[in-house]
């Protein structure tokens, strides 16, 4: 047993699906990212069921992993998407995913990116300032069209998360706080150019307790209450994303138990909900396949310099994250307490601590839990260029990006006349 439903040993082998990683690694090289179709699809229909009857909308935060091939496939199932930039929105259409069902959160909005956004005809901005309100109804005014907008509204409630990860705090940049918020509301004839459809919060990631994504919706739903009785309509309740998942021994609730947390408390109200799941749909879908490069054994420790690092996985450097990595080819013999390091200058570039491992020069190993923030949070450090991406959908692998090169690099760099 890998712990992970997707990544099975088979005579102490480790397979994605039916695939061996020897083989995807032996096809594509290291170091490679390679995500499980049938753990992301089961994820998003967990989402999808837990709703039964509810008018819903999952919108997939494209942050968490960005690849079109994974945008397409969501799509495919039916999901909407939550973008925080043009870019991501380009996206999102280049993968046949649907504006309709796309909404725009972030607290920097450019022009630009609202007048491409309007141009396309998104579902919603959640807007996250009284200044970005005031740019939004300009630009809306200027291309003659009515942006349709949703405050997002900061709780002040704890997340009880890592504090890079918590954005529901009054000291956090998310959001605009509640009385300000119906402060906002109340004026909208200020804002003709704005149609306030909507609600919104998002509180953090990788929440592990229910508790504080209910006092959220609790705070968003007397909100409604307010806005409603002076006189808006308000056809949606965006509820955020920022369900956990289990990287080492964390136990969040289910998907169907957060879901249902959800419907059970909004059943009061018959708006449209909607949530913007990233990591809980993904994270533990991909990993991150890299292979030994040197052992190395001093008196003080043991490292294992493998070929994946910090510029790859950014994880464990950023937050001190926890990645379990497991041996591709699993033996019984005795291990040795590993620094598993990456090949960047940097003393940061870790992707795990303390392993227990039995290793030789040359062995594969399985970073787990990666298929959230790993590769879209990659970076070219060190002038690394970066990792191949795989989709295995049973015994069929595909390739779903190249493995960049040096020259995409350096090329659109220029020397001095
Ligand atoms: C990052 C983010 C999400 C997704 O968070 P997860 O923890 O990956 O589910 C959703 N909404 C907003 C606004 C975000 O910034």
């Amino acid at each position: 047993m890998s712990g992970f439903p997707e990544f099975i040993y088979r005579n102490d082998e480790l397979f994605i699906e039916s695939v061996p990683l020897k083989q995807i690694a032996e096809k594509f090289g290291t170091p490679c990212y390679v995500y499980s179709r049938n753990a992301l699809t089961q994820a998003y229909q967990e989402f999808d069921s837990a709703f039964a009857d509810r008018n819903h909308l999952i919108c997939y935060a494209v942050k968490a992993n960005s690849n079109i091939a994974i945008l397409n496939l969501l799509a495919r199932l039916g999901s909407g998407f939550d973008i925080v930039s043009g870019g991501e929105l380009q996206r999102v259409i280049r993968a046949g995913g649907d504006p309709h069902k796309t909404v725009f959160s972030g607290v920097g909005k450019t022009i630009d990116e609202m007048k491409m956004a309007l141009d396309i005809g998104i579902l919603c901005f959640n807007v996250e300032s009284e200044a970005e309100l005031v740019a939004l109804n300009h630009v809306a005014n200027s291309m003659g069209k009515i942006a349709p907008v949703s405050l997002r509204v900061n709780p002040d409630v704890d997340a009880k998360t890592h504090p890079y990860i918590s954005t529901g705090l009054k000291e956090n940049k998310f959001g605009v706080p509640s009385d300000e918020a119906m402060r906002i509301y109340q004026s909208a004839h200020a804002y003709p150019h704005v149609r306030f459809s909507g609600l919104d919060c998002h509180i953090g990631s990788q929440l592990t307790e229910l508790t504080p994504f209910m006092q959220a919706s609790n705070k968003l739903l007397d909100l409604l209450n307010t806005v409603q009785s002076a006189g808006l309509t308000i056809t949606h309740l965006d509820l955020g994303g920022g369900l956990g998942i289990r990287y080492r021994n964390e136990s969040p609730p289910s998907i169907k138990e957060y879901v249902s947390a959800l419907c059970a408390s909004t059943q009061s109200v018959s708006q449209r909900l909607l949530i913007e799941p990233g990591r809980s749909l993904i994270g533990n879908a991909g990993i991150l396949l890299t292979r030994v490069g040197y052992l190395k054994h001093t008196p003080a420790r043991n490292f294992a310099i493998v070929d994946a690092a910090m510029n790859d996985l950014m994880r464990p450097a950023l937050y001190d994250a926890y990645h379990d990595i497991l041996p591709v080819i699993k033996d019984m013999q005795a291990t040795t307490n590993y620094q598993i390091v990456g090949p960047v200058c940097e003393t940061g570039d870790f992707l795990g601590h303390d392993r227990n491992l039995h290793l030789a020069q040359g062995d594969l190993l399985a970073v787990m839990s990666a298929g959230a923030y790993g590769m879209s949070m990659s970076s070219n450090y060190n002038t690394r260029p970066r990792a191949a991406e795989v989709m295995v959908d049973g015994s069929i692998t595909h390739l779903i990006r190249r493995r960049e090169t040096t020259e995409q690099l350096i090329g659109s760099e220029c020397l001095l006349p």
